[in-house]
């Protein structure tokens, strides 16, 4: 079937995220988000070309909330198509695949079956995720939908990286292992740098840093993620907006008797009420823990340092990993726009081959741009995630092979 546009849906617990891609050209038609799904105030932001608009909504559940979506892609004024047929198929970004759906997999009865054997896995995500996908069983039935996972690029690392060290009965009985997340961006910038400089993906020896709100490091050796900070969940490695990233295990059962927590207490505290966030007590958003820094914040100073040195540390473990990389990315919301993180993430790493330009770096804000100096050997780019077109690309994969 030719498939020319797809609807990239991003289902969450209150929220639906939504674009609109044209795959031949590949770029973004419109896009929004619905937030506050199923409470008060639900508000639906959004933009075509340069327009953007602030609805209030009514919306009960994710059926409501998607058919507001098709409602406003077809309406008169702020449509972009004129009816719902002109939807070829839906892409849907889904958090947790576990150690089954190792590609992207279109929706059947026993794909469902699957995902929602996925759930105690990701349950925060995941049966949102299939409140989506039956909501486009009713507002468009017979339309392709198509699954495309977070943790699939990662079913590459292998199994020295991605078995903790409990007995091997937990990898088997239960799955317990190394997942990893935001696969989606990292293969996209993957996939970018190489178009950019000309190398085939095969060839590139690389380092990706998503620091967004999640943020995660992995270590690409030709185009196949080998490694990566997240694990079973989201909260390995990095320190994040409020998650605590790396910490030793023992620390949890001494808290919780310490403390009398019980565990869903001590789960919001690590995943909630952790990171740049618990150590500034400013903010998660690191733009306001930036701007109490420049004021001497020493809080706000210890948050970044930390976060910077947990990334450092990521990057240079994985260039013994990869016995030395060609290429650095950052990307995501602070990789993308922060010179400040960037430079500071990667200083004094000469003796590694790694220089910044500090000019480079300073011009480039959500562009993709080299950043590194002229006699770096590792070369640092700056490529700005476009996680909608990964799906919609292998949407149309998935489809055009069928
Ligand atoms: P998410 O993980 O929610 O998708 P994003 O990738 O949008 O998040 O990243 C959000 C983070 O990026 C927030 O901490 C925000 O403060 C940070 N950020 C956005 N713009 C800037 C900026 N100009 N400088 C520093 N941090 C920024």
């Amino acid at each position: 079937m030719a498939v020319e546009k797809i609807l990239v849906l991003n289902c969450g617990s209150s929220s639906v995220k939504y674009e609109l891609c044209s795959v031949s050209g590949e770029t973004c038609l419109a896009k929004g988000e619905i937030e506050a799904v199923g409470c008060e105030g639900t508000i639906l932001v959004h933009s075509h070309a340069d327009k953007k608009i602030k609805v209030p909504i009514s919306a009960r559940d994710h059926t409501e909330a998607i058919n507001e979506v098709v409602n406003i892609l077809i309406s008169s004024e702020t449509g972009i198509i004129k009816n719902k047929s002109e939807i070829n198929a839906v892409g849907h970004r889904i958090v947790h695949g576990g150690a089954y759906f190792k590609e992207p997999a279109i929706v059947t009865e026993e794909v469902k079956k699957k995902l929602e054997d996925c759930f105690e896995l990701a349950p925060l995500h995941t049966p949102h995720h299939l409140k989506g996908i039956m909501a486009i069983e009713s507002i468009l039935p017979n339309i392709p939908q198509i699954l495309v996972f977070d943790t699939a690029f990662h079913q590459t690392i292998p199994n020295y990286a991605h078995i903790y060290g409990l007995p091997y009965r937990f990898y088997e009985k239960y799955n317990i292992r190394k997942y990893g997340f935001h696969g989606i961006s990292h293969q996209y910038v993957t996939e970018k740098l190489s178009q950019t400089v000309g190398v085939p993906i095969t060839d590139l020896k690389l380092i990706s840093c998503h620091l967004g709100n999640g943020a995660s490091v992995c270590a690409v050796l030709g185009g196949q993620s080998v490694d990566t900070s997240m694990g079973f969940t989201p909260l390995e490695g990095l320190m994040m907006g409020t998650r605590t990233g790396d910490m030793d295990p023992a620390v949890i059962p001494y808290l919780m008797s310490k403390d009398s927590l019980k565990p869903n207490e001590v789960q919001t505290l690590i995943n909630k009420q952790s990171g740049i966030l618990g150590i500034s007590g400013i903010s998660s958003d690191m733009r306001t823990v930036l701007d109490e820094y420049e004021n001497g914040n020493s809080k706000a100073r210890l948050a970044i340092d930390m976060f910077c040195y947990r990334v450092k540390k990521y990057i240079t473990s994985y260039i013994g990993v990869l016995n030395g990389a060609d290429y650095i990315i950052f990307t995501a919301g602070i990789g993308e726009r922060s010179p400040f993180i960037r430079g500071k993430i990667l200083e004094n790493l000469q003796s590694l081959g790694i220089k910044i330009s500090g000019k480079k770096n300073d011009l480039c804000v959500s562009n993709i741009a080299e950043i590194s100096a002229d006699d770096s050997n590792v070369k640092v780019y700056v490529v700005p995630t476009n996680e909608a077109m990964v799906i919609a690309r292998q949407t149309r994969i998935l489809l055009d092979n069928m």
